[in-house]
């Protein structure tokens, strides 16, 4: 079915299809089928579902629907909320609501609030109020705090990325934002792991809520190829550009352990020719938003992050990931690799083992049920054995950050803690 016929059964209006058609949407993704209907009915919903599944439309669709035909909002207060984990999310969902709103006759607002950032021009922005505010949960207490907006009226609550929330250690602010809200409201859990916290979260949360899953890890999802390049350490960065100009890559997000480890690989691939910039969370947020928009616009080839866009960053088209160190979480995996093989658009997610890494990613396979070949590539075969002492190869532990062939020392750890710079990389 369609989605605009989809969206006809289920009661959503001509502008916000209208919309939805503008937005590329012809056929409606597994968790919209599921979650729509029963968002519409007005009924709690947990599910389980990425960035990338299609989520933001799922919620975002009813929302304005029951929006648009609640009496006019005047003063205006706001009466939905997103809580969402990162800037780069609240940014992406502000503008899928806005896109959305955009041919709705009455028009509503949607404000977007998030820290890091001066707080007056979101005072400023939120005079007059708001329909729908999608916030952080810091900020958002602060604008509470400073007046600026009143959480007396919100009448559906929906957090979105719940985990990562609770990751980032949201959960003391998560509290203080509930107490401000009615007790009577529609609540809406999306996350893409629920995990002991998360459903705990959600059992304290959700009434009677219908409970979805759609496809819990991409590498389900036939569209992304996974691939594992045995290499050594000290190759990595001349592989990475032997792939790019080999594979015929013109878009790539690469990941890596560290800050430092951002600015070196990137330097090292501009040198080479190679349009490379870092993203990380020393970079000013204007600088981030930037190098996103830049990204974006095809004006960088190849981003080198930290695990700070991991999460949340929605680049259509995104057709290569590289883990140039490996995620320390099967979760971090799971997230890294949906960067691609978005909307159904296909991808390749490619893990570069090291041999001390090896027992690491054999970690993250087990959780994940996947067993991939480790490809050799010509010229780069891995010559490395793993250290003696391996390291804690726990599911928490360090993918390639430690040094080959020693026990940690004093250093080692100093580095890991980040009070140390990390010692060239190749
Ligand atoms: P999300 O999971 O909400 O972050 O959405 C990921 C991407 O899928 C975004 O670029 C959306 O615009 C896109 N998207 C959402 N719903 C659909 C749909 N039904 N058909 C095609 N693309 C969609």
């Amino acid at each position: 079915m369609s989605f605009t016929q989809f969206g006809q059964t289920i009661g959503l209006s001509a502008p916000l299809l209208r919309a939805a058609a503008e937005l590329g949407w012809t056929i409606p993704t597994p968790v919209q089928v599921q979650a729509m209907p029963a968002i519409l009915r007005g009924a709690d919903v947990q599910a389980q579902a990425q960035t990338g599944s299609g989520k933001t439309g799922a919620f975002a669709l009813p929302l304005l629907q029951a929006l648009q035909g609640q009496a006019p909002n005047a003063p205006r207060r706001v009466r939905a909320l997103v809580l969402v984990p990162t800037r780069e999310l609240a940014a992406q969902v502000g503008e899928v609501l806005r896109s959305l709103a955009q041919h709705l006759p009455a028009p509503l607002k949607v404000a977007v609030v998030f820290g890091g950032v001066s707080i007056n021009p979101q005072m400023m922005g939120l005079r007059g109020g708001a329909d729908v505010v999608v916030a952080t949960p810091g900020r958002l207490l602060d604008l509470v705090n400073h007046n600026a907006l009143k959480l007396g009226a919100v009448n559906a609550l929906v957090l979105d990325e719940a985990d990562r929330l609770l990751d980032l250690g949201f959960a003391d602010e998560l509290a203080a934002v509930l107490a401000l809200l009615p007790a009577q409201r529609q609540n809406l859990l999306f996350s893409a792991t629920f995990d002991g916290a998360v459903q705990k979260l959600a059992d304290g949360l959700l009434r009677e809520p219908l409970k979805i899953a759609v496809e819990s890890t991409p590498e389900l999802d036939p569209i992304i190829l996974q691939r594992a390049i045995a290499v050594d350490t000290a190759k990595r960065t001349q592989l990475l550009r032997h792939l790019f100009k080999t594979e015929g890559w013109t878009r790539v997000l690469v990941f890596v352990a560290t800050k430092y480890a951002a600015e070196i690989v990137s330097e090292k691939l501009y040198k080479a020719g190679i349009f490379a910039t870092p993203f990380h969370g020393e970079l000013s947020q204007g600088a981030r938003t930037q190098v996103i928009e830049e990204f974006k616009a095809e004006r960088w080839e190849v981003v080198v992050t930290t695990d700070l866009a991991s999460r949340g960053i929605d680049i259509a088209q995104l057709p290569v990931v590289v883990n140039y160190d490996l995620p320390r979480s099967a979760t971090d995996y799971v997230h890294r690799i949906g960067r691609t093989g978005r909307a159904g658009q296909s991808g390749q997610a490619i893990s570069f083992v090291t041999a001390d890494a090896e027992a690491h990613f054999q970690l993250i396979e087990k959780r994940q049920n996947l067993s991939l070949p480790r490809e050799q590539i010509v010229g780069f075969e891995s010559t490395e054995v793993a250290a003696v002492v391996a390291a804690p190869v726990g599911l928490a532990g360090p993918g390639n950050g430690g040094i080959k062939g020693k026990r940690p020392s004093k250093k080692d750890k100093l580095r890991a803690a980040g009070k140390l710079p990390m010692p060239p990389i190749a």
